[in-house]
């Protein structure tokens, strides 16, 4: 079928929206309507890599919610009609699915950041009749339809907004899972959390959610620590990592019960880290590169630190909790949202590059 999708043909160069050819959904895929889709850093990574890195013209977007049209063979729990919200995709088989942490899925790679299905297909095609990279996280979601994984499909109550929904597949399920899942945060604990983007804000709602009685925030800018404020942090500080252990302490005396990184700066990493209590954890969701370098005497103390993908998430019972919050009013995530037209797609980014707009979600 023809769809509308927007196209990245070089790393660095503008998504063009171009009419492109879907195919039928195969075995285990379903044919989704797109309503809307958030975008989030992970589809811009190849602003950051080298062109080498860049695998040829792809459709991106992975925080999709839409309508199921047409479902394929062996597709199991999920029919035409239903309201979804598309997720990443995981194996289902290997040591991290089985035990039910499909985020640290030992496939992830192949399933959601390879240009196309785990086997080397893809399902999309340009009007010159090139291949075009689909299945980004199962999903490839700027796009009118998308032909998407069944492990990316998690169904929601249909009396919800789908036009909202889109940012719990990845960036938002990422700050609330990072809290509620990763950490287990308690009720009555402090944490540190460094960065009030989408992922930032959305674990500041979280660490609300658990009960947190110290909640820190951490951000260059004063519109994002206001909005921090506003959904939570109950202290927040903006200084150079070099002094910021000291501002926590200031806040939290004996040190944080948590951290949580989403800036993907090592000597964020590094003072967040340094200003935990003895027994404190921080989890770590923001992608850089190069190394951490942490203090021994810090480390064998007792503290921990962890990597997290997703949120440590199981989509299918993580995103309906996440989505029941928001409808009754304890998790505001939506808030955070601004709407562009699928040809806006290239103004959606600068204003979020800007940090203008926390999450742009694309109406379809
Ligand atoms: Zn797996
Ligand atoms: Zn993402």
């Amino acid at each position: 079928m023809k769809i509308k999708a927007a196209v990245l043909r070089e790393g660095s160069g503008p998504f063009t929206v171009e009419d492109l050819d879907l195919a039928e959904p195969g075995a285990g895929e379903a044919l989704v309507r797109m309503v809307a889709a958030g975008m989030c850093h992970t589809d811009l990574l190849s602003r950051e890599l080298p062109p080498e890195f860049f695998a040829g013209p792809q459709v991106y977007g992975h925080e999709g919610a839409g309508i199921v049209e047409q479902v394929g063979a062996d597709v199991a729990d999920i029919a035409v009609g239903d309201h979804v919200v598309l997720s990443f995709n995981n194996c289902g088989d290997c040591p991290a699915c089985n035990k039910t942490r499909p985020a640290y899925c030992f496939n992830f790679g192949p399933n959601n950041m390879a240009g196309g299905r785990p086997d080397g297909s893809s399902s999309l095609t340009d009007a010159a009749g090139e291949r075009v990279g689909s299945h980004f996280f199962g999903q490839s979601s700027f796009a009118s339809y998308a032909v998407v994984a069944q492990n990316s499909l998690v169904r929601v109550d249909p009396a919800y907004d789908l036009t909202k929904l889109g940012p719990l597949g990845c960036g938002v399920q990422t700050g609330a899972g990072a809290v509620l899942n990763t950490l287990s945060v308690e009720s009555g604990s402090s944490i540190v959390i460094a960065g009030a983007g989408a992922l930032g804000l959305s674990a500041i709602m979280a660490a609300k959610i658990a009960g947190a009685a110290t909640i820190i925030a951490i951000d260059r800018h004063q519109n994002r620590l206001d909005l921090a404020t506003k959904y939570g942090a109950t202290h927040t500080i903006s200084t150079t990592p070099d002094e910021m252990t000291a501002a926590i302490h200031a806040a939290a005396p004996g040190g944080t019960d948590y951290g949580f990184d989403t800036t993907g700066n090592a000597d964020v990493v590094r003072a967040l880290f340094g200003a935990l209590n003895n027994v404190g954890s921080l989890a770590v969701a923001g992608v850089g590169f190069g190394d951490i370098t942490l203090d021994f005497l810090t480390l064998i103390s007792g503290r921990s630190i962890t990597g997290v993908m997703e949120g440590d998430s199981i989509p299918r019972e993580f995103i309906p909790r996440l989505a029941k919050l928001n409808a009754d009013g304890e998790f505001p995530f939506d808030e955070l949202i601004r709407t562009y037209s699928l040809d806006e797609i290239n103004d959606a980014e600068a204003a979020s590059a800007s940090g203008e707009v926390i999450k742009p979600v694309l109406l379809f």
